[in-house]
């Protein structure tokens, strides 16, 4: 299948009340396992690459890799840019054959969002691509990105009819309560997202899908895994996979998992490490931290984003 944009997926998860997981890929095993996850459980899916995994794997061989998926995949396979932090990344990421690009300007003004969002929304678009845009804080970090994680700083549903007209953006990434990385939540808070401001945020823009960044879960499994061999992480928090559900029935179309697959990945690999201290065989530690990745993937897909048996022909 060819490479496609959000545009399809996201009017259908509307429609049927499902979300498409956006899994952020850090090397060729981690793209390998999502795509792999995507097939065996016939759902669309999002490969996500952040500017440092764009740096770290080398811009062409995100291309060739995906490329390569596209002559055997039979599911739809969206190549997105997370967090382009300028129009220029933006715009080379459109050069470079992504199919969609997240210009995030959340860190400036309202005018200064909308002008950088504007900007990049016409060169894409131009060029079949799609545009994704942040309004308001996620907090916590993702590579490079830094948000202050105070209390008050989610998206104001008075804006977002302004932003999104203004700008012209194909999906609208929103601030109810998710963050990145593996610590949402300090020890004793209880994890909540703000579904009042999700509704009143989807009454203002019927039928346009919304993006919900920052939404590991943390599973118990991988972290027990992590944490019996050694790198002990006890006080990561996540987003309960059932408030990710509910969104998913809402407005959300499109959640970002990044988190959720490192701890798979190293905590498999440290497994594999300890347990055959002998062997130098590297398929011996990449194969099970593959399967780890995949394994998460499918369950997300299946039990909490609702996309298996969603992907269109
Ligand atoms: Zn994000």
């Amino acid at each position: 299948m060819p490479l496609v944009t959000t545009k399809e997926m996201f009017k259908d998860a509307y429609e049927k009340g499902y979300a498409i997981g956006a899994f952020n890929v850090d090397n060729v095993d981690t793209f390998k396992a999502v795509v792999r996850a995507a097939q065996e459980t016939n759902s669309p899916v999002i490969v996500a690459v952040s500017s440092g995994a764009l740096k770290f794997i080398g811009k062409e061989y995100v291309r060739a890799m995906v490329d390569c998926a596209l002559k055997t995949a039979d599911v739809p396979i969206v190549l997105h840019l997370d967090h382009g932090k300028s129009v220029e990344l933006c715009k080379e990421c459109v050069d470079l054959g992504f199919s969609s690009v997240m210009i995030d300007a959340s860190a400036y003004d309202f005018e200064t969002n909308i002008a950088m969002t504007k900007e990049v929304v016409e060169y894409a678009h131009a060029r079949g691509v799609v545009v994704e845009s942040e309004l308001g804080a996620i907090a916590g970090i993702e590579d490079d990105v830094n948000v202050d994680d105070k209390y008050g700083h989610f998206t104001h549903p008075d804006d977002v009819v302004e932003f999104v007209s203004r700008t012209g953006i194909d999906s609208l990434a929103i601030a109810i309560g998710t963050a990145h990385g593996a610590y949402k939540f300090k020890p004793g808070q209880k994890p909540q997202l703000r579904f009042d401001i999700l509704e009143e945020i989807e009454q203002k823009l019927p039928g346009f899908p919304l993006v919900l960044h920052g939404a590991s879960s943390v599973p118990q499994a991988s972290l027990k895994v992590l944490n019996s061999y050694g790198g002990a992480m006890p006080e990561a928090i996540g987003i309960p996979e059932a408030m990710l559900s509910e969104a998913a029935r809402h407005a959300v179309c499109k959640i970002n998992v990044g988190t959720d697959l490192r701890v798979a990945y190293v905590g498999a690999m440290r497994k594999a490490l300890c347990e055959s201290p002998e062997k130098f065989d590297l398929k011996v530690f990449i194969t099970p931290a593959m399967d780890a990745v995949c394994e998460l993937v499918k369950d997300k897909i299946t039990n909490v984003f609702g996309s298996a048996g969603h992907a269109l022909k």
